[in-house]
């Protein structure tokens, strides 16, 4: 006897469809699995002969052959149990009904019967809703993944608690839907820029770098708030569009965050360690999972301590920071998964910390020289401002007090307004091309008198004069200026550090 069900595995961040056939024909009891399962994939059989007897169903003491379709593709995780319960269920025709063709079946199975969540169901969901002719309308998925299904509009969705609910689903009868708290939202609680106390010029290249999308680089001392304040990069960007989100909180369940009670999640802020190799930042493995760059799609990555990343992991970086996505080379083809982010990276000005020149500091001129020249390889000019930042005294943490996010957030999203109308949608001025550059960031007189004599004090290289440039453009539509003028070019001249430190 044959039967057959369909599920999903995930393929980076997306939902491939996979077909469970049973096949029951009489012989010695046993129950095998084929097609390129992984040892969580093959731990099933116990999971489900577990469940379907601890359920009051007969378990078959037949041969039992699983078939997980396509063969060529790697399945992996406890992802497929209920799918493989529901196939062995209806092929020993004890649960019966064309109903159950209407579903895709989605959970992990305890011992007991019952039916837990998955992550990246949000994923399954959104390819399940989009249907071709044949395939089925509905999902069938853990009660606890009800929500995260749900996010997706239009679709069909049973919630089930245990193995038994099948038998329900079988008759057309819906097991009953839990409860939410409430319609979905995006997460709150983005740390507040106002809580960076002190930090002029630091908290001006935020708004900067969040107005034109620039790449930023913070050089100081530790304690001089660098992470503090890159942390705060997400909450001056625009809120993200109903469909971002829902990009944005697919990744995240694949990667095991599921959204709480349908909550659609915030911008990603992502602070890998400089341990993590390439393939952990860039994604990579079998099946393919993404790395930390995807996991910060639409977010911002911050790369605390730059100079200690291995120079295979930040060149990793340059070809998706160009394309805002990253292919990853398989045995079978090749996977291209998302990854549109901002970077945003800290460092210390030496070895030790405190800065050469410093009374403190402790190191070597060859080891300071050493320390720069990794830095300035390190990326660089993918870093539109670079700033030198110090510990803020006990009177400049006293009396400043600071705008809040969702103040300086409205300034850039104007701003961002601007370049869209200028650049097409969604562009912003740090992907400026060369030829755009030389018609959207071209200074007025006394600008380009200022930038001359910026070039003669900072000794700026060809890409440097166009980061300023680029800047500059950001600068004065922060300020909703047509003219980039002198004051714009001095502005961006002070989100670079002096020559010697900058390339
Ligand atoms: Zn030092």
């Amino acid at each position: 006897m044959l039967s057959r069900t369909r599920t999903f595995a995930i393929q980076g961040v997306d939902a491939v469809p996979v077909d469970v056939e049973i096949d029951i024909h009489r012989g010695l009891p046993s129950f095998s699995l084929v097609g390129l399962p992984d040892a969580a994939v093959r731990e099933s059989r116990e999971r489900v002969r577990a469940a379907i007897v601890n359920s009051g169903f007969d378990f078959p003491l037949t041969r039992i052959t699983a078939s997980l379709a396509p063969a060529d593709l790697r399945k992996a995780g406890p992802g497929f149990d209920l799918a493989i319960a529901a196939a062995i269920l209806r092929a020993s025709k004890q649960v019966e009904g064309p109903e159950l063709e209407g579903w895709w079946f989605a959970g992990e199975l305890a011992l007991d019967g019952s039916v837990r969540g998955l992550s990246g169901v949000l994923a399954m969901a959104e390819r399940a809703a989009r249907a071709e002719p044949g395939e089925p309308s509905g999902i069938a998925a853990a009660a606890a993944n009800f929500g995260e299904a749900g996010l997706v509009g239009g679709l069909r969705i049973a919630a089930l608690r245990r193995l038994t609910d099948l038998r329900d689903l079988a008759k057309g009868v819906l097991p009953p839907e839990p409860v939410l708290p409430g319609p979905r939202v995006v997460d709150r609680g983005l740390p507040d820029l106002a809580d960076l106390r002190g930090q002029g010029p630091l908290r001006y290249a935020l708004e900067v770098a969040a107005a034109g999308g620039h790449g930023l680089l913070v050089v100081g001392p530790p304690g001089a708030g660098k992470s503090l304040a890159a942390r705060r990069l997400p909450s001056l960007l625009p809120p993200l569009t109903s469909a971002e989100a829902i990009e944005v909180t697919k990744i995240a369940s694949i990667a095991g965050r599921p959204p709480r009670d349908g909550t659609l999640a915030a911008r990603p802020f992502r602070a890998p360690h400089h341990t993590i190799s390439a393939a952990g930042l860039v994604g990579g493995g079998s099946p393919p999972r993404p790395g930390e760059i995807t996991l910060a799609h639409r977010g911002v990555l911050f790369l605390d301590e730059l100079g200690e990343f291995t120079r295979a992991s930040l060149e990793a970086l340059r070809q998706p920071l160009e394309e805002g996505r990253v292919t990853i080379s398989r045995a079978h083809g090749s996977i291209t998964l998302p990854a549109g982010f901002q970077v945003c990276a800290a460092a210390n000005p030496c070895p030790c910390g405190h800065g050469a020149g410093a009374q403190r500091c402790r190191c070597r001129p060859d080891q300071v020289r050493a320390y720069s020249a990794r830095l300035s390889g390190a990326l660089a000019d993918r870093f539109d401002i670079s700033l030198a930042v110090e510990q803020p005294t006990a009177a400049e943490l006293a009396d400043d007090d600071g705008e809040s996010s969702e103040e300086v957030a409205v300034r850039v999203a104007l701003a961002r307004e601007r370049q869209a109308n200028r650049l097409g949608p969604g562009r912003v001025n740090a992907t400026m091309s060369e030829p755009e550059l030389a018609e959207h960031a071209r200074p007025d007189a006394a600008g380009a008198e200022a930038l001359r004599e910026g070039h003669e004090r900072m000794g700026l290289s060809g890409r440097g004069w166009n980061r300023v440039l680029k800047v500059a453009r950001t600068v004065a539509d922060l300020e909703g200026t047509a003219d980039i003028g002198a004051r714009h070019i001095d502005l961006a001249l002070s989100l670079r550090r002096r020559r010697g430190e900058d390339q």
